[in-house]
């Protein structure tokens, strides 16, 4: 249907989407590609409804619009200057914040905050990729006095479970998740959701990743060496995304949020089928939410 964007330039999103028909149109085909069928009572049967790219029902007359059911839901402004926001979110190598996008886009930035706070949600892991081969596993802590990557103010600190998959020399995908405590329920639980279970899993002699040669038979513990010599690999990373949220300025109350965001184009590094139709495919698929689902 449409053409794959492989690593899109501002010149050349521009020409795809000059006006808010063409992003209109392109969410319109997105969602109904494979069939219609109406939200209120099922019917497979549409025209078209009062604005351009509306559908409405042939039998209830309930009409539809492309942005509905999707994370463009509720959008305010210009669906142009939405898909503005996907855009420099998903080609930036290191994203964007939303005091730059307001200066870009003349919007508030709270404006910008909020919907990008949807973009990220979009962005979060479907789990449907688990690691598989070298993985190493281990906590990091984000916040606290001694760390500049949040504001001290903003709170205690986080734990944040980590886990890497090497392939070759590089890293090749990155997975995080805030967790409550690093017990062995929590650990567990991401590491199943994230690695396959015959990967030779790494993990230091932290007691909670004890006992887990069930789930994980290749699992090895390793006593981790003075400044974790021996997850050399691990520690970069770590050291690469907490400069990172430095530079962000977030809340602590988003930290998943700001993970998701990371991890997802930390993923996609060598994706060769375009990061910005991924995403956009991502927007349409997800429920929409609301200004309350964000901030609580
Ligand atoms: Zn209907």
């Amino acid at each position: 249907m449409e053409q794959r964007f492989k690593s899109l330039s501002l010149f050349e999103f521009q020409g795809r989407f000059p006006d808010e028909h063409s992003c209109v149109k392109y969410l319109a085909d997105m969602k109904w590609s494979t069939c219609y069928s109406c939200k209120k009572c099922g019917h497979g049967h549409s025209c078209k409804g009062k604005s351009p790219e509306d559908r409405q029902c042939t039998r209830c007359r309930y009409i539809e619009s492309a942005k509905a059911g999707t994370l463009f839901q509720g959008c305010k402004f210009s669906v142009l200057k939405a898909f503005y926001i996907v855009y420099y979110v998903s080609t930036n190598k290191n994203g964007i914040s939303s005091t730059e996008l307001s200066r870009k886009l003349a919007l508030r930035q709270k404006t910008c905050w909020l919907f990008k706070q949807k973009v990220m949600k979009a962005m979060k892991s479907s789990g449907n990729f688990p690691m598989d081969g070298k993985v190493a596993v281990d906590e990091m802590y984000v916040g606290g006095q001694d760390d500049q990557a949040i504001g001290r103010n903003e709170g205690r600190k986080k734990i944040v479970v980590v886990s890497i998959e090497k392939q070759g020399k590089g890293i090749s995908r990155m997975y995080a998740r805030v967790i409550k405590t690093a017990s062995k329920e929590n650990l567990q639980g991401f590491m199943k959701d994230h690695i396959k279970p015959e990967a030779n899993v790494r993990t230091d002699r932290w007691a909670g990743y004890k006992g887990l040669e069930k789930e994980f038979p290749h699992i090895v513990r390793e006593k981790s060496e003075k400044k974790g010599k021996n997850f050399t690999d691990l520690h970069r990373c770590i050291m690469m995304f907490k400069a990172w949220l430095r530079g962000v300025h977030h809340s602590v109350k988003h930290l998943q949020s700001y993970i998701d965001e990371y991890t997802y184009r930390f993923n996609r590094h060598q994706m060769k089928v375009g990061i910005f139709e991924n995403l956009m495919t991502r927007m349409v698929k997800n429920a929409p939410c609301t200004y309350k689902m964000i901030i609580t």
